[in-house]
């Protein structure tokens, strides 16, 4: 895969956003803008190495989000309106999963996605400024605590109780998945208060890791089942009660957009790499390449690929300008993106044979292992596609014009 790179994008990069640029100049791969050779080679020299000892221990290494965060790439994300900056968003989420980063990827995209836009767009108070503050620098590790043992897709059920004790209020409860559980300063935890779910800032005092999941894939995650049990004062209630699912749903909308863009990225390193060996590795006296099948497969699989970002970039370039950031939207992105994620990772491996599932022999199944989660992280298929459902609108004037009733 080509990366355009000119002097006239470095240029532009510093006078448009940097998702308007590679709009504008229709390129069909990503154009390597400063800021987004920056954000490689921070990730090559400061997060890479950290991954092959972070994977086989199954630990979130915390100096992933302390090398980016000092850095200045969170306060350069969330800097300017509403939404921040969303192409600095993407460039990074892209980044790290082209780097095959996997499990920090997603740690990451959580702290700095789902998290600090929590604490970005609800805290109010001098508390809730001070995490933000310190999450932003990358000198805390965040993460957002919402899922149970009987509470996944449907969080209206959640049962961490909220109560007030004194002057003070008490959390208590214990939430099933969460990424990077153990790594984390600070939880946002959902929590049913008297009025409905609420979001409570929890510091590490309040929580206990009580088990690291053996996930299958993203295993530098370090996903944790995590006991609350903590006191905390008026401002740490980020968002009351009965307004906790709302502000989830607007955390998690970051944090699709962010998963979208680290599979799209990861989708380009498997997919480069499948080119590439269809090329190199021989059988029946041709290289893979000459065989139909295979070749036509990942044609079919690379304009997918293309077709997704060029809609990941639309999306983005349009909420920049001031468009709606709906989350039907990008639901729909994150589901068609993940989906794509598992089949592609999947192909590519086959198109490694024997080798595609073989852990040290190159990244393919650990790619296809990873990737699999997408359809479950920020929300399951079917919950993305609920949303998008619920965006549907009839046209009965049209449905009268054509349709015999
Ligand atoms: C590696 C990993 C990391 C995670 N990290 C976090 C984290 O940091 N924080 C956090 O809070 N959570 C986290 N999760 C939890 C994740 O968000 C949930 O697993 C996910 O939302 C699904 O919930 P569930 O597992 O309880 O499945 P369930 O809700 O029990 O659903 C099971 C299946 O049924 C389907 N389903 C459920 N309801 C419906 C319906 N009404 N219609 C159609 N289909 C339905 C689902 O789509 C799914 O396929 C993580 C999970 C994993 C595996």
């Amino acid at each position: 895969m080509t990366l355009v790179s000119n002097d006239l994008t470095n240029h532009l990069a510093e006078e448009q956003t940097i998702l308007g640029i590679q709009l504008a100049f229709g390129a069909t791969s990503r154009p390597v803008t400063d800021h987004r050779t920056r954000v490689r080679a921070l990730i090559t020299d400061q997060v890479s190495p950290l991954v092959p000892a972070a994977e086989e221990e199954r630990r979130f290494p915390r100096e992933a989000v302390a090398a980016l965060g000092a850095a200045g790439l969170f306060h350069e994300r969330w800097s300017g309106g509403i939404h921040g900056d969303l192409g600095r968003a993407v460039v990074l989420a892209e980044e790290m999963g082209r780097a095959g980063l996997g499990g920090v990827g997603i740690g990451v995209g959580l702290h700095l996605e789902a998290a600090t836009s929590l604490l970005r767009d609800f805290g109010t108070s001098a508390y809730a400024e001070a995490v933000l503050g310190l999450a932003l620098a990358g000198e805390s590790v965040c993460c957002v605590a919402t899922s149970e043992q009987h509470v996944g897709s449907d969080l209206s059920a959640v049962e961490t109780e909220l109560t007030r004790e004194g002057t003070h209020w008490r959390v208590r409860g214990e939430k099933w998945f969460v990424s990077p559980g153990a790594a984390a300063d600070f939880a946002l935890v959902l929590c049913r208060g008297d009025r409905g779910p609420a979001i409570v800032i929890v510091p590490r005092t309040g929580l206990t890791p009580v088990k690291r999941w053996a996930t299958t894939g993203m295993r530098s995650l370090e996903t944790v089942r995590l006991r609350v049990d903590a006191r905390v004062a008026d401002d740490a209630v980020l968002v009351r009660p009965g307004s906790g699912l709302a502000a989830v749903a607007q955390g998690l909308m970051y944090e699709r957009l962010a998963l979208a863009a680290q599979i799209l990225g990861a989708l380009d390193l498997a997919s480069v790499l499948a080119i590439t060996h269809l090329k190199r590795r021989r059988q029946f006296g041709s290289p893979l390449y000459r065989h139909q099948a295979l070749r036509l497969r990942l044609a079919d699989l690379h304009s997918r690929i293309l077709v997704a970002r060029r809609g990941l970039y639309a999306t983005v370039a349009e909420v920049s300008a001031g468009g709606p950031a709906s989350l039907s939207d990008m639901a729909a992105l994150k589901v068609t993106v993940a989906r794509l994620g598992e089949r592609v990772t999947s192909e590519c491996a086959h198109i490694f044979g024997g080798r595609g599932y073989v852990e040290d022999q190159n990244p393919m199944e650990r790619l296809w292992r990873d990737l699999k989660v997408g359809r479950l992280g920020g929300g399951s298929d079917e919950m993305m596609w609920e949303l998008v459902a619920a965006g549907f609108r009839p046209d009965h004037q049209l449905y009268d014009h054509w349709v015999a009733t």
